[in-house]
């Protein structure tokens, strides 16, 4: 498409969606593999054996979406920089997106590989600094910023917030600013996947108010049942952890010195879980708010 051409068909769709309003969609993420070399704890999507999709496959479809008015190309994956058929790599894709009359492409990548395709934006992922970022994806954080720093295209990092990673947002900040000047950062907030997903809750309410805390758990329990979620919610408050949830687990320096559920768990009394800690430790505590210190 030349540049006359690409100039008509956004001047075109920009009278159809602000003007007319004409309902079109105008956005197509194409997955073009599942296959990925990560195994993101958050992830369900990731194969190691399926099939790409065929390049006969991927120019149907954009096709197919371009007549219906797309215009925006999100190529993602699983990691779509393993996508292949026959010789042809993520490039020819892009290459042919723009032939097809998709006016800007973008890739979405987890960053392991070089980032090489002639892409309009590529979007790169990394959860948090070196460990927290090795724990949730498995991928070196030197190597993602490597790679990054490589790609001629312009590009952004990716950061998926979640209780284990929060903490590292303003670090992650400061060291995309050292490392890759001029980069943004986008940050998403991790979605769980419906009955699949374990929630980990790490202290979720200790920075509120008591009633502001109240609400939280109740909102905190209404989502975990009515999506039916696995939930670990870690927390000092000993009243809370006694009244919600179904097994209570207790640990002191890395060893768990308790562990009761159902109709044990229900009969527990904070003092009951008090005096435990404290023969366990040999110590006296007055209330649970001591162990916060
Ligand atoms: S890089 Fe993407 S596709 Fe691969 S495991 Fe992580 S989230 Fe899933």
């Amino acid at each position: 498409m030349d540049g006359l051409s690409r100039a008509w068909s956004s001047a075109r769709f920009a009278f159809d969606f602000a003007v007319v309003r004409r309902d079109r969609p105008f956005v197509l993420g194409l997955a073009v593999t599942d296959r990925c070399n990560l195994r993101c704890r958050h992830c369900r999507v990731w194969s190691a054996h399926a099939p790409h999709m065929p390049l006969a496959q991927i120019a149907a479809t954009l096709r197919r979406f371009h007549d219906r008015g797309a215009r925006l190309l999100y190529l993602e994956g699983g990691e779509p920089f393993l996508w292949r058929d026959g010789e042809l790599r993520l490039a020819d894709v892009v290459g042919l997106a723009r032939r097809l009359g998709y006016l800007r492409v973008h890739i979405y990548s987890n960053g392991t590989l070089p980032l090489d395709a002639p892409a309009d934006f590529v979007w790169v992922s990394a959860d948090g600094l070196h460990e927290t970022n090795f724990a949730l994806r498995g991928s070196n954080l030197d190597q993602v910023l490597d790679h990054a720093r490589d790609c001629a295209t312009k590009k952004a990092m990716l950061f998926t917030v979640n209780s284990v990673n929060h903490q590292d947002i303003l670090p992650f900040l400061e060291l995309v600013r050292e490392a890759l000047p001029g980069v943004p950062v986008m940050f998403n907030l991790h979605t769980p996947y419906y009955g699949q997903d374990e929630l980990l809750l790490d202290e979720h309410t200790s920075a509120l108010d008591p009633k502001t805390a109240v609400e939280v758990m109740r909102l905190t329990e209404e989502i975990i049942a009515g999506d039916s979620l696995t939930a670990i919610v870690v927390t000092h408050n000993m009243d809370q952890a006694i009244r919600f949830g179904h097994r209570l687990i207790m640990m002191n320096q890395g060893r768990i010195i308790l562990d009761v559920s159902g109709r044990e768990k229900e009969e527990l009394t904070v003092a009951q879980v008090m005096d435990h800690f404290s023969r366990v430790r040999g110590e006296v505590y007055a209330d649970d708010a001591m162990l916060l210190t």
